[in-house]
């Protein structure tokens, strides 16, 4: 299947992408994540997946206008739930460009984490390709942790210190 993968960033990508060209899959990376703060984090992480698909020959289509107010609007009101319009968000974002592209189906690069609420995000996946009548291709990425980690070292790729948004990198260093 042509299939529209949704890259938070390049070192969860890694794992999945092998995965899904080893199950012959043809995937296309797409990068659209306004949940990165602050904007020279974006960039970076940005960056370092353009440098990761160019290593590996992957296409990767991108969103680069940084959204920052629009992700705050969101989920200012309620911090504390951020992560679901954060999930549903990029995945219908992701499920748009895979019917613009004419891909079968789209999935995202947020089911190798071990951080993430992976049942949120398949339920939001589902959800979206029944509303854009698409597949969302499934698969726990999470037992390629470890081999993700590795490669990503052995590449050399920068690796970020917290999940993204402003409020993830205040629990992570303030606590
Ligand atoms: S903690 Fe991570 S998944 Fe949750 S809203 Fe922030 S960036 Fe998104």
């Amino acid at each position: 299947m042509r299939i529209l993968l949704h890259i938070c960033c390049a070192n969860c990508a890694i794992y999945p992408v092998s995965v899904l060209r080893e199950q012959e899959h043809e995937p296309t990376g797409f990068f659209y994540n306004h949940n990165i703060h602050p904007y020279q984090e974006f960039r970076k992480r940005l960056e370092t997946t353009r440098d990761y698909a160019s290593r590996v020959d992957l296409p990767l289509l991108i969103h680069e206008e940084y959204l920052l107010d629009e992700f705050l609007s969101e989920v200012a009101p309620q911090p504390e739930n951020r992560c679901h319009y954060c999930y549903r968000s990029r995945l219908r974002q992701a499920a748009k460009q895979a019917q613009l592209v004419g891909a079968d189906a789209f999935t995202t690069t947020l089911l190798y984490s071990r951080y993430q609420n992976h049942e949120a995000i398949v339920d939001c996946g589902q959800q979206l390709a029944n509303e854009f009548e698409l597949v969302f291709h499934y698969q726990d990425y999470r037992a390629g942790w470890n081999e993700g980690i590795k490669i990503s070292k052995k590449l050399g790729l920068y690796r970020q210190q917290y999940c993204g948004c402003i409020y993830s990198e205040r629990d992570r260093y303030a606590g």
